[in-house]
């Protein structure tokens, strides 16, 4: 591509800009060009630890994690097995107050057709007998729930989409973006390309992005952390991902016996060009007194890398997803709040209903009406990052 006339710009080609361009090119939706200043995968998409659960608190969100998870479960099959297992979650707490809620939670759950129940400590331990259960009052367990490979996820994305003729342009910086007479333009390197509708899909730099044309929306990037270790014994039996709910964190399995452990969300807001990319100190001996007191059976797992990625908060935890207000043509998918793999598939696929629904588009805005970006009005005003495996339904009662 040098000069290009195109149906629609995507502006990022992580999880959520690939799937979209899969989705919109399965409906013969013109001519698209997908454009980063990178490859796919190097922003979240390539960090993620890649769980997909329906444990979520509100019926959309469980709806489109549940579309995601069956298309993620069809691409693994064709094209990567390896990709896709579904393993089961589990989470518990120690804390007495937390239990009424956990259990309110599977009630809800259960409402919104997930299939999830309250877990005794015996199955618990069955199922995850690295763990140290005494002192547990509660514990739930959705034994659907996935892990995925998240880049891999992508590139299943981007390789059927540039199968079915979408245009990747990768790895020149932007040098222009905007408003050109009726059509969005950029230029990247020797590259132009010119659309009248554009979709930012750029992660934690669609904030900058869209602020850059004149269209700013709440968005606040943070940083959060994960880490992969050796277990001193490694175990190759497939175990559910699990979630201290008291310490935060999260342990989900990685091939060859070793495990993913994250969180160490930081809940401050950066700058996705300059943020430390190693995992922090900090971090890594939270995880070693996670595992001494609660994971014994992985107390002495060896460290063999830990990192950080960048993950993208809005004021009320929900994504920006739809039309940007007041500007023609442009439109988002963005604001995942760290849960982005899980719902990229099924979200991208609505957007893309939308995009290409013509005279249908009312029925098609309503599948996203949630969480359409006009939500939000006026100009963005900083807001607190709560990002989080949220027990509570619904929007968050604090905001
Ligand atoms: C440590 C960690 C653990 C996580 N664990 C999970 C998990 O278990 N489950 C889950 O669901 N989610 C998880 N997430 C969150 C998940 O990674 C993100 O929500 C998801 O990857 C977001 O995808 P995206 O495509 O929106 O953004 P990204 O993957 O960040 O992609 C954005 C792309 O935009 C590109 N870009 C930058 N500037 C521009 C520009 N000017 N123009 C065009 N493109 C641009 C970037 O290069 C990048 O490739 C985790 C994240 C981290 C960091």
């Amino acid at each position: 591509m040098v000069d290009e006339r195109a149906d629609v710009l995507i502006l990022g080609a992580g999880i959520a800009g690939c799937a979209l361009a899969f989705h919109l090119a399965r409906r013969s939706f013109g001519s698209i060009v997908v454009y980063d200043p990178q490859t796919p995968g190097a922003g979240a998409t390539g960090r993620a630890a890649g769980i997909v659960t329906e444990q979520l608190w509100d019926p959309w969100d469980v709806e489109v994690a549940r579309e995601s998870k069956e298309e993620y479960a069809e691409l693994a099959l064709h094209y990567d097995p390896t990709a896709y297992s579904v393993n089961g979650f589990a989470r518990w707490t120690k804390n007495r107050e937390a239990v009424p809620i956990l259990e309110a939670t599977v009630e809800r759950l259960r409402k919104w057709s997930v299939n999830a129940s309250v877990l005794d400590l015996t199955s618990l331990a069955e199922k995850v007998p690295w763990g140290r259960y005494d002192g547990v009052l509660g514990a739930i367990w959705s034994p659907d729930d996935s892990v995925v490979t998240p880049s891999r996820m992508g590139e299943l994305y981007a390789e059927r989409a540039r199968e079915m003729g979408v245009d990747f342009v990768l790895g020149a910086p932007l040098s222009k973006f905007g408003r050109v007479g009726d059509h969005w333009e950029l230029t990247a390197g020797v590259d132009t390309a010119r659309a009248r509708q554009a979709v930012v899909a750029a992660g934690a730099w669609s904030k900058r992005l869209l602020a850059s044309v004149g269209h700013p929306l709440p968005l606040a990037p943070y940083r959060t952390q994960a880490a992969v270790l050796r277990p001193s014994t490694p175990d190759l039996r497939l175990f559910p991902s699990v979630h201290d709910i008291d310490l935060d964190v999260y342990v989900r399995p990685e091939e060859n016996g070793r495990i993913l452990a994250g969180d160490g969300t930081e809940l401050a807001e950066v700058d996705p060009d300059r943020f430390p990319t190693a995992g922090d100190e900090r971090f890594v001996t939270h995880l070693a007194e996670s595992f001494g007191s609660r994971f014994p059976g992985w107390a002495d797992a060896e460290l063999v890398r830990a990192w950080a990625g960048v993950c993208v908060a809005t004021p009320d935890r929900r994504p920006l997803i739809g039309p940007v207000p007041g500007a023609d043509g442009l439109f988002a998918i963005t604001g995942f709040n760290g849960f982005g793999v899980m719902r990229a598939g099924g979200a991208a696929a609505r957007l893309a209903r939308f995009l290409s629904s013509g005279d249908s588009s009312a029925h098609e805005l309503e599948k996203i009406r949630s969480v359409l970006p006009e939500r939000f009005t006026g100009p963005p005003t900083p807001f607190p990052i709560r990002p989080g495996f949220t027990l509570e339904a619904g929007p968050d009662p604090r905001f």
